[in-house]
Formats: C-alpha cells, structure tokens, sequence
C-alpha cells in the first residue's frame, strides 16, 4: 500500500472514532431528555423539534454531501435516539417469549393446555340441539376427554345460513358440560355477549373474522376467563400476534393460540394449514398454541395427517369437529367427523401422540 493511502486511511479511522464517540455522546444526552419527558410526562417524539435540528444541521451544511443525504443520515441518527428514550418494555410485547421466557400455562376447569401434554377440542361445528350435543358428549367422555367445542354464534358467510342458537346454545353447552363433566368452548361474535357468556363457558373463542375485531379484543381481555383466538383468514403471524397482546394488555393473559389455516392461491383445500406458525409462535411467544385441523383443510380425508404434523411439530393441542350425523349437519357438513370415524381418528392420533413421547 502507497504511504498516502496508508495515511488516509489512518485518518479515516480516526474520523470514524470521533463520528463514534460523537454519537454516544448524543445519545446520552438523548437520555438524559428522555428522563427529563418522563417526569414531565411529554411525548417523547416531538416533530417540531427534529423539523428545526434538521433545519440547523442544513444550514450549516457545507458538503461535499447533499442536504438529503445529511437530513437522511440525520434522521436515521434521531430514530436510534428515540428507540434509546422509549421504555424497554414498549419494544417487548406481553406475550413475548422476550417479555417472558417461560410456557404460560393456561388451566381449563383442571385441565391444563401448555404444559407439555397434547389437548384436544372435539366438538360440533354448531350446537344445533341438546341430542345432537350430548351424542358427541358422550363420545368425547368416553374417550376421556375433557374439552368439548361448539359454536352458538355462527359467524357464516351468507346471512341466509344457520346462524346458530345464540343463548339457547349457549344453554344447551352449560348442560351438557354439567352432565357430563365437560369445559365447553364457543366463539363469541361480539363485546356485549361476552358477559353473559361467561356464566356458560370455560373458554371465549374469538374466531378468525374477528381476529382483528380490536373491540371484541379487547372485552374479551377485561373477562375473567381463557379464551381461545383463532387466526385471522389472511393474517400475517405479526397481525395475530398484536391481536393477542390486545387481549393481555387489558389484563387477561389466559390466551391459547389457534392455528387454522390461512387464504392463499391454493384450491384443493379450503384454508391452507401454516404449520410452520405453529413452532413460530411457540418461539415468539410464551402461549399455547393449538391447530385447528377442520377448518384449515375442509376435508374430513386430511383430518389425521394434519393433525399428526400438528403434533409432530410441537402443538399444544388439536381441534377438530365432530358431529353424530355430519350429512345433515347445519354447517361444515363436509368435514366434520360422525362418531365412528372420530372414533379411528382418536385411536390413530393417540397411537403418534405416545410414539412422539
Ligand atoms: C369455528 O371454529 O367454529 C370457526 C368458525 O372457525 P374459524 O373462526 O377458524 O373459521
Ligand atoms: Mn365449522
């Protein structure tokens, strides 16, 4: 290397190490503001002022570089301050595994989902009668199974569908829960059903259309009671995650999340199953995580091998539908499960659960 270029380079180090301690410097400043804002309980961005640090830099700008690239510089200069200012606990959300590194464990009437073991959530698409629930009941306790799902409020496409039972679901639910030593799960579809939801149920469900419902959200987050939130249909991993910290943020932090298959390009199922969410969320965060094998296929064919991917890659818990009699079920009567086949369906799933163990 030529002796002037060895200089130069010298001296460039040297300006990087004053462009470094400089900054630092400001940055403490910047905190030291900061703590100033806290006490004084200002805003910590504040336009006006950045608008006239960036005029005065400007100014006082003689090149060789253009005034937008210093105001880029400079602008990218008072985002890492205003990140130093804000408190740390802003940047980590409650449900983080950053926040909290430990498995939320979330207790069902006894029955805990999150602790290691795998949980299931059988149960009819929609409650359509006392019958027809108790059948799957009984089926469910039979198998000794705890957790039994069906919907009272259905959320359906066309206003002309079964919209479900409402209260009288909500009844028939209670009833059976009683009678058969079961914690019931039903989505509810709006805030001012929620409080007298929770004199039926053992868990809210918050469906995948009203993932983003940020009011239903956050009613559900000043309840007393877990809730189970569906991904939305086309929402990223990020946009469900916030949808839970809605939840938490109000206080309720019983929250188990459900993989159930989001849109894509894909036709020869009716959702398509994310499966790799499922260790994503478990990693950014410290909630259960179920998958929802009916409604991310709609295809009572694949019901099994999704619901052995769910468990090979770490799911806390399965759900899947089942009704007595699937044909003249009053929705999802494609993909929902009769007795006997649910029957195999458990055997099988049980078998992979004990070969993963
Ligand atoms: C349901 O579980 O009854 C349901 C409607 O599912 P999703 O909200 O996932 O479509
Ligand atoms: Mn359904």
């Amino acid at each position: 290397m030529s002796n002037e270029m060895e200089q130069l380079r010298k001296q460039l180090d040297e300006v990087n190490l004053e462009i470094l301690e400089s900054i630092n410097r400001r940055a403490e400043l910047v905190q030291q503001i900061g703590q100033v804002k806290s006490k004084q309980s200002t805003k910590k961005f504040d336009p006006v002022r950045e608008r006239e640090m960036l005029d005065l830099i400007t100014a006082n700008n003689n090149g060789p570089f253009e005034d937008s690239t210093i105001n880029h510089i400079f602008k990218e200069i008072f985002k890492a301050g205003l990140e130093l200012q804000e408190d740390d606990h802003r940047k980590a959300l409650l449900v983080s595994r950053k926040k909290k590194p430990e498995n939320t464990v979330v207790d069902i009437k006894g029955t805990k989902v999150g602790n290691g073991n795998v949980n299931y959530v059988f149960g009819p698409c929609a409650v359509e009668s006392y019958e027809q629930t108790a059948a799957v009941a009984e089926s469910l306790k039979s198998k000794g199974l705890k957790l039994m799902r069906g919907g009272a409020f259905k959320p359906r496409t066309s206003p002309y569908d079964f919209q479900g039972l409402g209260l009288e679901g909500l009844q028939i639910l209670k009833r059976v829960a009683d009678e058969y030593d079961l914690a019931v799960i039903s989505e509810i579809v709006t805030p001012k059903d929620l409080e007298l939801a929770v004199d039926y149920l053992d868990v809210i469900q918050i469906g995948a259309r009203n993932m983003q419902n940020f009011e239903l959200l956050k009613a559900a987050g000043d309840v007393d009671k877990p809730v189970l939130l569906k991904r939305g249909l086309s929402a990223t991993i990020s946009e469900f995650i916030n949808a839970a910290e809605y939840i938490i943020s109000r206080g309720n932090g019983n929250i188990i999340l459900c993989e159930r298959g989001i849109r894509t390009y894909e036709t020869a199922t009716r959702n398509t199953l994310d499966i790799s969410a499922v260790p994503v969320l478990k990693q950014e965060t410290h909630l259960p995580v179920m998958v929802d094998v009916t409604h991310s296929t709609g295809r009572r064919d694949l019901l099994l091998p999704t619901a052995k991917a769910a468990l090979a890659i770490g799911a806390d818990g399965v759900m899947a539908e089942v009704h007595p009699d699937p044909a003249v079920a009053l929705s999802d009567s494609a993909q929902q499960m009769d007795i006997p086949t649910f029957d195999s369906f458990f055997k099988e799933l049980k078998d992979i659960e004990n070969r993963l163990k």
